[in-house]
């Protein structure tokens, strides 16, 4: 079994997907309320739920399979009657890793901003993109979505609250792609509530940093959390004995949560220990996520790769996911890896070319467009 100190996950950085369940979240499982979720009758699952409404201070909440489900149905809430469009961060997972759903579920056309400031999208991006008015050539802009955290960096609360306003004026929904929106919080100080009053939806993973093995929520007012139900029921998302996979979601909660901060402290130490061999960040590392700067940091990604290998570390590309299963020993391996790396690649004839290309899995490896 499990536990903390020896997950199956401690050397794992391709992503903070890959944690385990703890032994009080299996625990949790076995004692589970087991009521029948589609005709509401599941306690547990109503308690992770009103517990999630409490946090985010949102009227009402409700569990999904995915971060995707919740994003495909808390957009698709908005939704009516097409032409409309989306607009949204041109790397935003609602758009660019959800199976065209957008298009597919809620016939929407995508309006993908490139950010002026290459890090986050802010008033002036929206309002140089939006759609309004009334021209029959357009799909006018119903709903942005912003994604917090977006390669693990924050946006200014600040920020959300001009977008927020802007939208609202101008009778447009705002979505909040907040898979981890947890390590925002942490990060930030700013409680989840603060960031949830400027959304009319916000879905966020519990299955990502939180740890928890399986799902998502959708927070949102009564009424949008009603008509929720019934768009997840049709996509095959009615949960019947729902308790086994909200009861260890509302452990991670408990456990998992207050423990981000010291995972973001170590991202932080891991930035200072790389920057010391030259080692740099295509995005700030604000939270668990350090992009490497191959480019920049000189580093041939496939000869990496081959080199986490050899010290036995899991990476994929250039992203390095931390989470609270990561072991100090596998943070030392890493560095290791990447520092033998720097070292073969600094000998490297002029003109040689990486076995291994560098990326390929979705667009999580590039936050940067110039990197
Ligand atoms: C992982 C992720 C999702 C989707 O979550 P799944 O549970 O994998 O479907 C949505 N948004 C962001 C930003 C994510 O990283």
């Amino acid at each position: 079994m499990s536990d903390l100190k020896t997950s199956p996950a401690a050397n794992e950085f391709r992503s903070d997907t890959f944690t385990t369940p703890t032994p009080s979240m299996l625990t949790a499982m076995a004692n589970a309320s087991f009521g029948d979720d589609v005709y509401q009758e599941d306690d547990i699952t109503k308690k992770f739920q009103s517990e999630i409404a409490r946090i985010t201070g949102m009227e009402d909440a409700l569990f999904m399979l995915s971060g995707t489900m919740g994003n495909q149905i808390g957009v698709r809430v908005h939704l009516n009657q097409p032409p409309h469009s989306v607009l949204c961060d041109y790397r935003a997972h609602v758009y660019a890793e959800e199976g065209a759903g957008l298009a597919v579920l809620s016939q929407a056309m995508v309006t993908p901003v490139h950010p002026a400031n290459g890090i986050y999208v802010t008033l002036e991006d929206v309002k140089k993109w939006v759609i309004m008015g009334e021209d029959i050539h357009t799909a006018p802009t119903k709903v942005i979505s912003l994604e917090l955290t977006i390669g693990g960096v924050l946006t200014p609360l600040q920020e959300i609250e001009k977008i927020s306003e802007f939208a609202h004026a101008n009778d447009i929904k705002v979505h909040c792609d907040g898979a981890r929106l947890w390590n925002a919080s942490a990060a930030s100080g700013h409680s989840m509530a603060e960031y949830c009053k400027h959304f009319d939806t916000v879905s966020m993973c519990v299955s990502k940093g939180l740890g928890a093995p399986v799902g998502g929520v959708l927070a949102s007012s009564k009424s949008n959390i009603k008509r929720a139900r019934w768009l997840r029921k049709q996509l095959g998302g009615g949960i019947r004995q729902a308790g086994v996979l909200t009861a260890p979601a509302l452990v991670a909660l408990e456990e998992v949560w207050p423990t981000m901060k010291n995972t973001h402290l170590k991202a932080k130490r891991l930035e200072k220990d790389l920057a010391e061999i030259g080692v740099v960040p295509q995005i700030p590392v604000d939270t668990n996520f350090f992009f490497i700067d191959a480019k920049r940091s000189k580093i041939d990604v496939g000869i990496l790769l081959e080199q986490c290998k050899k010290f036995d570390v899991k990476l994929q590309d250039e992203r390095i996911a931390l989470h609270h299963q990561i072991s100090d020993e596998a943070i030392e391996n890493l560095k290791a890896a990447i520092a033998e790396t720097v070292n073969i690649t600094k000998n490297l004839e002029p003109g040689y070319v990486s076995q291994v290309p560098s990326g390929g899995y979705g667009s999580s490896s590039k936050m940067n467009e110039y990197s």
